[in-house]
């Protein structure tokens, strides 16, 4: 019999985190959990601990160590806790394949960890390669660690490039749903609220992604994530506003050739490939039927009004430690968003004089990248008054 591929899961508890389990929990003769890692929702954990009975699982919020451990006592699952475990548990042989799914520059150090392991792993946490994208697809070519987009846009990619050797790509087209608020102007936006930008139309996602969807950073995220996997010039980086997110990307070849990946929204789909890559795997998520999409509309983007992309495509051209400032700042103004301690139109705000202010590095190492993190979220904390 076929060994089965031992998955660990870093952000187990969040949106792509369920829906991985969903699939191994569909697929039990090819998947098996070995690790799982959630921060504060013990009690999910737990949950998942005893329906998968992993090796091991982290609860990164230290407090609830003892809680998890005193719930799984009677299980073979070991209980870790801190941020500094998440890196310890990447560095065990006994996984196969990484899923990468903690949110936000929490998830670089224990991916960059499993990449020094050479694992494969499949890359939901954007943030990895927007922050130091360089230094972890060229430790990921040394170590001949392969690197599965999870991120539906990537993955469309992914799959069009499969059976394409080395034929050169002129461009890719990175399609954006437009969020909830396409079409809006600023004079509504100022007026935005945490509930409303909340409500995407096309998918279900943990709170900070949907945020940046609704303002159109996860699309610059996207870009950047889109150069650093592609090894791709930022010219080459395109997107269009494709309301039904029915084309999940496009790639354009040398010969004007435009191959696309399409299907209904659902993360499981993306997910589910990087896991079995090569292998395509059977399975009952809704199909996609044309006859319910008589128009699929494209238009371009709004970035007058949706600044947060052109900040983004700066960051992208700029390159250096310019895309790890924008991302600190965003993750620090969309955690004070969702608090209700800002504006809609003040992330940007706050994004924008971040990547003016903070000191810019040409080629940053490893440490410089932290250290610019720790930089921009300080004075973009300084300027929210948090
Ligand atoms: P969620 O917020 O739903 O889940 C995040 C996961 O990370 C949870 O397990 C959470 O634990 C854990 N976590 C949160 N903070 C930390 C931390 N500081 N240290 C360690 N673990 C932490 O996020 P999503 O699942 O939506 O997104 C995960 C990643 O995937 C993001 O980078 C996102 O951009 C990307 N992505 C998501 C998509 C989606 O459809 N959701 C689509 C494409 C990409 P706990 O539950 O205990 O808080």
């Amino acid at each position: 019999m076929q060994n089965k591929k031992r998955i660990a899961i870093f952000g187990s508890t969040g949106s792509i985190g369920t829906q991985a389990l969903e699939v191994i929990r569909a697929n039990q003769d090819l998947f098996e959990a070995e690790i799982l890692t959630a921060q504060t929702n013990a009690d999910l954990l737990i949950a998942q601990a005893l329906e998968f009975k992993p090796n091991a699982v982290v609860i990164g919020d230290e407090s609830l160590y003892k809680k998890v451990k005193e719930a799984l006592a009677a299980t073979g699952t070991k209980v870790f806790a801190g941020e500094k475990a998440l890196e310890d548990v990447a560095d065990f042989d006994t996984y196969d394949f990484m899923l990468a799914a903690i949110v936000g520059f929490a998830g670089l150090r224990p991916t960059l960890k499993a990449v020094e392991k050479g694992k494969a792993i499949g890359l939901a946490n954007k943030e990895t390669l927007v922050v130091a994208g360089d230094i972890v697809m060229q430790r990921a070519y040394e170590k001949r660690a392969p690197i599965i987009p999870v991120d539906s846009e990537h993955s469309a990619i992914f799959q069009c490039l499969v059976g394409e050797g080395r034929n050169k790509i002129d461009k890719i087209i990175l399609t954006a749903s437009g969020g909830p608020f396409l079409g809006k102007k600023p004079n509504f936006l100022v007026n935005v609220k945490r509930d409303h930008a909340l409500q995407h139309p096309n998918w279900a996602m943990g709170a900070k992604i949907t945020i940046d969807s609704a303002t159109l950073m996860n699309k610059g995220l996207e870009m950047i994530e889109a150069k650093w996997l592609f090894n791709l010039e930022p010219e080459q980086v395109q997107v269009i506003v494709h309301p039904q997110s029915v084309i999940h990307s496009m790639v354009q070849f040398e010969d004007g050739s435009i191959k696309a990946q399409m299907g209904v929204p659902d993360m499981k789909l993306p997910i589910q490939y990087a896991m079995a890559f090569p292998n395509r795997i059977k399975n009952d998520f809704p199909r996609f039927d044309f006859r319910k999409y008589p128009n699929l509309g494209f238009e371009e983007a709004d970035v007058k009004t949706f600044r947060n992309l052109a900040l983004s495509t700066e960051a992208l051209f700029k390159g250096g430690n310019m895309p790890c400032i924008l991302n600190a700042a965003n993750e620090i103004a969309v955690w004070a968003f969702l608090r209700n301690r800002i504006g809609f139109l003040d992330i940007t705000a706050v994004v924008e004089k971040t990547m003016h202010h903070t000191t810019f590095i040409e080629k940053p190492s490893l440490e410089q990248y932290f250290e610019t993190d720790g930089e921009a979220r300080n004075f973009a904390a300084s300027l929210m008054k948090l």
